[in-house]
């Protein structure tokens, strides 16, 4: 038996959290594996209800589970509340760093049935493959933040980004194992030309290369990486890079994908894995049964995968969602002339039926 915190969340987190777990239910009825679920607040309705949107019950199930599913937080009805109450700054983060959490995985895979669902040019597309490694616990987000008056009656406001040796050197071996898994290639990305933690960054990544003579290690700065994921996205395998890059390029990466609906996370570390799509809460089609709920269900096969090491069983979920495609089924963000659209609910149910027939 698995015990699986579910923490649904704000907007449209409470429509596709639901449709991964009908995907695990149908992964426990088709291998016999028991999944309890057990349900917690997060985000906007945990401060609603609680008056926090982190409460200690919500951490302490967690801890005490073998996996978490996440949906998404925040929506613009929390946005005017103090910073460390407001559900990014209160519970994300939070959350990441109790959890210890500072590996975020997050694969840009095309479906083939998604070749035209990007705005990109297909023979860009074709087979682009990408995990993208984000240090998750350090960096700019967590670093001091201050404000103060200036003489000139304006105000002055800094954040401070700071890394150390153990923290870069833990998420770039992380990296590199991941990389011998693959084709044997990373990117580490940075901007040693411009600030002092990237130049660590850099020669910590330069140092390690000589441990991983097998893997091909290519350095490249942020700003050059962004614009070579549009140019050429078939050059990269593996990239590994600090925390504010990582969450810019994987919004862009997603774009490769069709859809930012079709992007799934997995966050490790610690004891405990925390798995989410890689979207936010969507206030803007919340409540409407529009919001794609594939890059959730891949979230759970990411979970099955690496707190539960049941890797066929992760592989049928993605299998399953790569059939659904395939027969021409989309939610409205991928809709085409041609496509069968469906809302969330039905694309739930859809993935957990073709699990069972697989
Ligand atoms: P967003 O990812 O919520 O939405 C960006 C755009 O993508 C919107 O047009 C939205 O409709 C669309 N979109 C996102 N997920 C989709 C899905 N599954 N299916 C179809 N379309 C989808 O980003 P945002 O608008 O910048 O942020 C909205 C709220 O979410 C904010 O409060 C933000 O702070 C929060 N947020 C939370 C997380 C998280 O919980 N991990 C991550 C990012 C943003």
């Amino acid at each position: 038996m698995y015990r699986i915190a579910v923490l649904p969340g704000d907007g449209i987190g409470v429509e596709i959290v639901p449709q991964a777990i009908k995907s695990l239910q149908a992964i426990g009825d088709k291998f016999g594996h028991q999944f309890n679920f057990s349900e917690a607040l997060i985000g906007g309705a945990a401060y609603d209800a609680v008056g926090h949107p982190l409460p200690e019950a919500t951490l302490d199930l967690c801890r005490s589970s073998d996996a978490v599913l996440l949906g998404a937080i925040g929506g613009p009805k929390w946005d005017d509340l103090p910073v460390h109450l407001r559900p990014e700054a209160g519970a994300l983060l939070p959350i990441r760093k109790e959890l210890a959490l500072y590996a975020n995985l997050r694969l840009c895979t095309l479906f083939p049935g998604l070749l035209h669902a990007s705005t990109l040019k297909k023979d860009v597309l074709q087979d682009v493959d990408i995990l993208v490694i984000r240090e998750l616990t350090g960096g700019l987000y967590f670093g001091d933040k201050s404000r103060e008056k200036t003489p000139d009656g304006g105000e002055k406001a800094t954040d401070v980004l700071t890394y150390s040796t153990l923290e870069i050197e833990r998420i770039v071996r992380f990296a590199y194992q991941a990389a011998r898994q693959r084709s044997k290639r990373l990117c580490s990305v940075d901007k040693a030309n411009v600030l002092e933690s990237s130049r660590l960054w850099r020669e910590t990544v330069q140092k390690l290369a000589l441990e991983y003579p097998d893997v091909e290690t290519v350095h490249m700065y942020v700003d050059n990486c962004s614009m070579q994921l549009i140019r050429n996205p078939r050059q990269f395998d593996v990239i590994v890079t600090e925390n504010m890059f990582g969450d810019i390029l994987t919004d862009e990466a997603s774009m490769l994908t069709g859809s930012i609906g079709m992007l799934p996370s997995a966050s490790i570390g610690g004891e405990v894995g925390l798995y989410e799509p890689a979207h936010g809460s969507a206030p803007d089609i919340a409540g409407q049964n529009k919001a794609n709920p594939l890059a959730t269900i891949l979230s759970a096969a990411m979970l099955l995968r690496y707190s539960l090491q049941l890797e066929k069983e992760a592989r049928v979920v993605e299998e399953a969602v790569r059939k659904v495609l395939q027969e021409d089924y989309r939610t409205p963000d991928l809709a085409e002339p041609g496509k069968k659209v469906l809302g969330t609910a039905e694309m739930g149910d859809l993935v957990a039926k073709t699990i069972r027939e697989i």
